[in-house]
Formats: C-alpha cells, structure tokens, sequence
C-alpha cells in the first residue's frame, strides 16, 4: 500500500466542527455588512502576476518571497491571489463600474501566502475584505472603523481586541520623512541587523515594524512620522480622531504602525488581540488613494480592510474555552454509598440556601467513585464533597480540593462558613 498523501504544508482542512462556527461568524459579520449598505462581490482565486506585481509593492515580503506564481499551459504568468484588494479594482475597473460614484463591497475567500506555517500563519487562509471607492473621507474612515467594532461586538469579542491607529501621511510626506529615517539608521548602521540593513534603502518604513527588541530600543530615538505630515495628512487624521472619540471607540495611537503593502496612505489601523501571541493581528486596514490610478483607473479615493478569518475563529475558540473554565462549576458531590444520597441532596440544598450563587451538581451516575472524580474534573470542578454513609451518621463530610488535591474533614454545620470564605463571600 502506498503512503498517505498528506494536505500542502500550510493549508489545511476544516472540518465540520469548525465550519459550524466559521459560517456563524461570517453570517454576524455579513449581516452587519448588509446594514451598512455594503455589497458582495466575487473575485477569482487566480490573477495575472503583474496585477499583484503593480500593486502591492516591489520590496515587500508579499511580492519578494510570498506569491504562488505558475506559468500556465500557454505560458502565462498567473499567480494565487495573495490579497483582494488588487483583484477587486481590477474587476471595478474591468466593468467601468468606478464610474458611478460610489462603492461600498465585501468579498470572501482563501488567499495564499508562501510564509513560514504556524499557529494563525497559513499558507491557504481566509479573509473577508471591505472595499469603499470614491470618498475621501476621514468620516468614512471612521465608519468603516466604527462598523469593525460593532461586529466585534455582535460575536462578544470586544474586550479581547484593541485598535492601534496610525497615520502614515501623504506620499511627499512619507518619501521625506523616509530620508530622515535613513539618515538615522545609517548613524547606527553597525547596530541594525541583516534583515534591516537590507530593508536601509528598499523599504525603510518597514524597519519600524521589526520584531528585533534591540531594534525596536533603537528605534525610539528616531526620527517620528507625525513630524514629517503635512498639514492636509494631519487634519485627515486629527478628524478621524475627533470622530471615533465621538462615537465612543477607543484606540492607541501607534507611531510605527506603517503597514506590509506599499499602497497605504494617511489612514491605517490593525485590531490586535494579546490572546494569539505573535500573530495577533484579526483585521487590519487603511487608505489606499493611489492604487485605482496605478492600476490604470480613474483617481478614484478608496479604503478597506480584511479580516484574517483563521485568526478570528483561533480567537473566538480561546474565548469559548476561557467562557467554560470561567462558567465551570464550585462543587461536585460525589457520592460512596447509594443509601446517602437523600443526605447527599439534603445538604446539597442547605449549601444553596446559604450561597445562592454557589454552581454545585450531585453525581447521580451510580457509578464508582474514581469515574465521579473524573466527571467533576471534566465540569472544571473547583471542590468535591465526599458524601459517604459514615461520615453522614458523624455529621462529617470530607471536601476535597480539586485544585491542590488536599482533603479535609470537616463537621456538616461549618460547611456554609468553609464555601463562603473560599468563595469570598461575606
Ligand atoms: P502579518 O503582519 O500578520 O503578516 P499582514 O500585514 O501580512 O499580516 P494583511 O496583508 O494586512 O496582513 O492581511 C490582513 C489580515 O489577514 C491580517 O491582519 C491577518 O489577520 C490575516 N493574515 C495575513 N496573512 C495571513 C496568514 N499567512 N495566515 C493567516 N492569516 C493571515
Ligand atoms: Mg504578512
């Protein structure tokens, strides 16, 4: 027989358990989609190259080392999209539907990057991208951000995603600020490390992003982009402010936020969750005023945003876990001998008079007492209570702390004052 053929390193299968969860994710997200007037659109998976090659930018990771590229059978060079954002202008372009004012379009699909595998890096992974063409905003910017917390909101996520801001200006105010922060790193060239000095001259801004602690100490003595804005970038981005502390969003300013695509402008934001570690950016988004042009449409302003799908459903099944430790139950009652168990319910009661917010479960199974023990370890069981009939003819009953596996015994009538100060209540 021969060897199992395994999925492409990088891509993997979504079984039924997750889809179940992935489809009500993408219903809430799409359904708030629907309430702000957006529309789906959908795209191919396979793009010419030179599409990507035109947009995303030369000297970035995408374009250097990430893209499925493949000649086809006629010696075309096409390549599995890596982002949508190309993939949806050339399509507005395509069918002249940038000349109506307005756009405001969702799509959602695999992309595909040629990165190092890990926990929510994929090679096959899923966004939902939003694409807004033909406002120069900052009141769009801020609606577009203002839709992002809501659908956080609807999936019960908020507390767990923050949003780092940032504006990286116009395109005169970046290629200034960019000789500034040359000029700096080339002060401390003998401190930067290989991936920075090949960043010095190619792509600078990106430097700002490097993971290097020793860079990012460096780092805080340079040169700052907000010094190099110029007045329109800065009122764009002041507005932008004003607006979401209006309507209540909060956010960080982030400096050194700039960016993987080299088509950004002025606005950029990243929702970034502590509970995934390194890949801890859910959705991430910004202004993008040149592409439609570079891409050989109209001037056309334009913004959006994707949500790393993989990372949401990794975020949203940590909180799920984290929900069941939290709503796991204070005390499971085992029970020794059958004949105690009225005494076993009967004492299960008293304790829910006296802590009525105590969560207990009396073990009903009939079952031994080592398969008691395991049922109250999978319900998360804080404590156990050992009912037996000799202890119930003393009016002793034996707890047992699930935690640190000591037991105590102790008489039935102290048993309310034992819980509440382990409950912490008065
Ligand atoms: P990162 O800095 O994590 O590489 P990026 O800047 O390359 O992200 P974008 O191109 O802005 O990411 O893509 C938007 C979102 O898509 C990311 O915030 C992330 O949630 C998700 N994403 C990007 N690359 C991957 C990947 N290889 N696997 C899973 N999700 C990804
Ligand atoms: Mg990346």
């Amino acid at each position: 027989m021969g060897k199992n053929i395994k999925s492409v390193r990088g891509m993997h299968d979504y079984l039924p358990v997750d889809t179940v969860f992935l489809r009500k994710l993408e219903k809430v997200i799409q359904d708030v989609l629907s309430s702000y007037g957006y529309k789906e659109i959908r795209l191919p998976i396979v793009e010419k190259t030179i599409l990507f090659e035109r947009s995303i930018g030369e000297f970035t990771d995408v374009i250097e080392k990430e893209m499925y590229t493949f000649n086809d059978r006629h010696g075309e060079s096409l390549t599995l999209r890596p982002e949508g954002t190309a993939g949806c202008i050339r399509a507005l372009i395509e069918h002249g539907l940038l000349d109506q004012k307005e756009q405001r379009l969702w799509y959602i699909g695999p992309m595909f990057r040629y990165e190092r595998p890990q926990k929510g890096r994929y090679r096959q992974f899923y966004q939902i991208g939003v694409e807004v063409f033909g406002l120069n905003g900052p009141d769009i910017d801020a609606e577009l951000i203002v839709m992002t917390a809501r659908w956080w909101k609807m999936l019960g996520i908020t507390k767990y995603v923050h949003l780092e801001l940032n504006s990286i200006g116009s395109l005169e105010s970046r290629t200034r600020y960019k000789k500034a922060l040359i000029n700096f790193l080339e002060y401390h060239k003998s401190n930067l490390d290989e991936d920075c000095l090949y960043r010095l001259y190619n792509n600078p801004l990106r430097i700002l992003d490097s993971k290097n602690p020793k860079i990012q100490l460096l780092l805080n003595n340079a040169p700052i982009l907000k010094d190099f804005l110029d007045d329109k970038s800065t009122r764009h981005f002041k507005d932008l402010c004003t607006i979401l502390d209006d309507l209540g969003i909060t956010y960080t300013v982030n400096q050194k936020l700039v960016r993987g695509l080299d088509y950004y402008n002025l606005t950029v934001f990243e929702w970034i969750t502590s509970n995934l570690g390194a890949q801890g950016t859910i959705c991430a988004g910004g202004r993008y005023d040149g592409l439609v042009y570079q891409l050989g449409g109209q001037k056309t302003p334009a913004l959006g945003l994707a949500i790393g799908l993989d990372r949401l459903l990794l975020l949203m099944q940590y909180i799920k876990l984290q929900k069941q430790a939290i709503q796991s139950i204070d005390i499971y009652i085992v029970i020794i001998d059958n004949n105690v168990k009225s005494a076993a319910m009967l004492i299960a009661e008293k304790l829910r008079d006296t802590i009525p917010q105590l969560k207990l479960i009396t073990d009903f199974s009939n079952r031994n007492v080592r398969k008691q023990f395991s049922t109250a370890a999978k319900l998360g069981a804080r404590m156990a209570l050992i009912v037996g009939s000799d202890e119930v003819k003393e009016g002793f009953i034996t707890i047992k702390d699930l935690h640190t596996g000591k037991q105590q015994i102790c008489h039935q009538d102290d048993m309310p004052y034992i819980f509440k100060r382990f409950m912490k209540i008065n």
